[in-house]
């Protein structure tokens, strides 16, 4: 029974949000178009719905990240991933190690 993937996507399509203020900025400040950023279990992204279910692997990446977040506590996670981002930098934060991870899995 795949009832845990099903609570899954139901959360992200309740709490999920599109074309977000926070999110362009954020990809403002990376140079990038498309951004998403994660707090707890809402991901915010700066493009529109329909662009986004174009790139799975791109939900895949943000649903590891909402793992994480349950996994952690909220503020557990912020403390670690920037503690992380300042030792590692971005790319070799094991955060984001494993959510790249995941965005292969299917
Ligand atoms: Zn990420």
């Amino acid at each position: 029974m795949r009832l845990g993937l099903d609570i899954n996507q139901q959360q992200r399509l309740i709490m999920d949000k599109y074309n977000h203020w926070l999110a362009k900025v954020l990809g403002k400040l990376n140079r990038s178009k498309r951004y998403a950023v994660t707090i707890g279990q809402t991901a915010y992204y700066s493009v529109s719905k329909e662009d986004v279910k174009k790139s799975p692997e791109w939900i895949r990446h943000e649903d590891e990240h909402k793992r994480q977040y349950a996994r952690e506590g909220i503020l557990k996670f912020l403390i670690k991933y920037f503690y992380y981002l300042i030792r590692y930098g971005y790319h070799n934060n094991p955060y984001e190690v494993d959510a790249r991870k995941a965005e292969r899995r299917v």
